[in-house]
């Protein structure tokens, strides 16, 4: 892989029922830290692909959102690990070509790192993650952290197939590590 993509709400930190909309609400995932730290010993490039439309729909300011984001890269600090890039779409349109599952924000990230999409990896917990992360050709994982247990347990569509489902971040970069960097 030379790029992994990740979602944010329910993979590195834990979901919040209506989003995260301030840094008290943001809790970092046991093992999401160390993760990403494996990621980025393996020299991988790592960046976070989220959907934000709370901020599309004004119950948060882009200065808000910016404020998560530099306290969640202070948190990764702390245990010696980096994300690379955070790409975000704010809108609240589902039809917005870059809001998941819409793939725009995955060939975006595609582009700046100079990718081509067979290298790629998603990880989400969400259908959504895995509808963008097909849409646009990467490999697929889904995680059992944030909205992931409940989608494993109602079954996959097979369209999305095939999916890596493993218990949360940490054991997905594990096998990662392992299989293909
Ligand atoms: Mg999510």
């Amino acid at each position: 892989m030379k790029l992994v993509l990740l979602d944010r709400d329910g993979v590195i930190n834990r979901d919040c029922l209506r989003s995260v909309k301030s840094k008290e609400e943001f809790c970092l995932l046991p093992r999401a830290a160390a993760a990403i730290k494996l990621l980025n010993e393996a020299s991988v490039p790592i960046a976070v692909v989220t959907n934000q439309a709370c901020v599309g729909r004004g119950d948060l300011s882009e200065e808000g959102l910016e404020e998560i984001h530099a306290y969640m890269k202070d948190l990764l600090k702390e245990e010696g690990a980096f994300v690379d890039h955070i790409f975000v779409c704010t809108s609240a349109d589902p039809a917005h070509p870059c809001r998941k599952p819409n793939p725009g924000l995955l060939l975006e990230a595609l582009k700046m790192f100079n990718v081509t999409y067979s290298d790629v990896v998603i990880i989400g917990d969400d259908l959504r993650d895995l509808e963008a992360g097909k849409a646009a050709e990467c490999h697929r994982i889904l995680v059992q952290t944030g909205k992931g247990s409940d989608i494993v347990a109602k079954g996959l569509p097979e369209r999305l197939l095939p999916v890596g489902i493993f218990e949360d971040l940490f054991e997905a970069v594990t096998h990662l590590t392992q299989v293909s960097l």
